[in-house]
């Protein structure tokens, strides 16, 4: 790349498609989110079902191989059952929720469908803390309980979650605190818990908390030369949302992440000249769940 030049990620392929199935609408209003999202937030409209198998569609014919339901919530949706159930026909799902409005209902049907097809369902809970204490003053009054037993019952639904966490402590407390983790986890019967930690993304919500990213925050064109791009998410992934295609689920606030309205459109270069992109360069495919979910696994 010449000198002077910004860089940008030329997508080589399609692996995996992202839904913003509810948008930015969550029940919840977490003081680290890093995309806005609160019970109002009506800034982005729900895929309708119609809209998802279109796009699934569109991904399979192009080659994509995984799908990931973000929001918002996704449980906030009326038809998240049915929509997870159709795209369990076109490949792995992934499904990120924060675990406080799952019902024994929903998840039994979905364990039946994961059981009668050949792919997997990985849910991601969110929870920020081993306890109400560390937890809730992120997430909200009552959010711990909530989603613990969120947890508990997908694992009497034999799912393994993965609890992801921002890390939002200090990294000499970090042993302590992925500990208390696994007690807690184990505690609600939770033998092997799977556990994920993530960065602080100091946009959206976390921008007001952390004040932000600072201007040199940013991937220069010194520190693009060598980097392998294959690592970061808009490389090899796109998000759909109600008014097109985006470059990620991190950026899908910022107005030139929109791509395109079809998936092959939005295969176009993309500068990644923002702060949330410096911290993928730091920490590398941070959407991506920890293992390859390829097909079944337990
Ligand atoms: S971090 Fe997750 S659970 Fe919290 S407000 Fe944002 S989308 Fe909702
Ligand atoms: S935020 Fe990350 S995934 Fe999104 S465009 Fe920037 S580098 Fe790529």
């Amino acid at each position: 790349m010449p000198a002077g030049v910004l860089p940008q990620v030329v997508p080589s392929h399609l692996d995996a498609l992202w839904f913003q199935v509810t948008g930015l609408r969550c029940n919840l209003a977490c003081h680290h989110c890093f995309v806005s999202c609160h019970p109002k937030n009506n800034t982005f409209g729900f895929l309708s079902l119609a809209d998802v198998e279109s796009r699934l569609e569109e991904a399979a014919a192009l080659g994509v191989k995984e799908f990931y339901f973000t929001g918002g919530e996704p449980f906030l949706h009326p038809q998240i059952v049915p929509i997870l159930i159709a795209a369990l026909a076109y490949g792995p799902v992934t499904v990120l929720t924060n675990g406080t409005v799952l019902k024994a209902d929903w998840l039994q049907q979905l364990r039946d469908a994961e059981e009668q097809g050949i792919y997997s369902l990985e849910f991601r809970v969110s929870i920020d803390g081993f306890s109400p204490e560390t937890n809730d003053p992120i997430r909200g009054e009552g959010t711990f309980v909530r989603a613990m037993r969120g947890v508990q019952l997908l694992v009497e639904h034999h799912f393994l979650p993965i609890i992801t966490a921002v890390r939002t402590w200090s990294d000499a407390d970090e042993p302590h605190i992925v500990a208390e983790f696994m007690q807690a986890l184990k505690e609600i019967g939770y033998a092997r818990p799977r556990i994920k930690l993530l960065p602080t993304l100091q946009i959206g919500a976390e921008e007001s908390r952390s004040c932000g990213y600072a201007d040199h925050d940013r991937i220069t064109p010194e520190m693009w030369a060598g980097f392998d791009a294959t690592q970061l998410v808009c490389e090899h992934s796109r998000v759909v949302s109600d008014r097109g295609v985006h470059v990620c689920p991190i950026l899908i606030e910022s107005p030139d992440s929109l791509l395109g309205q079809t998936l092959a459109q939005s295969l176009a270069p993309f500068e990644v000249s923002h702060g949330a992109c410096f911290t993928c360069y730091q920490f590398g495919s941070i959407c991506a769940n920890p293992s390859s979910a390829s097909g079944k696994d337990r």
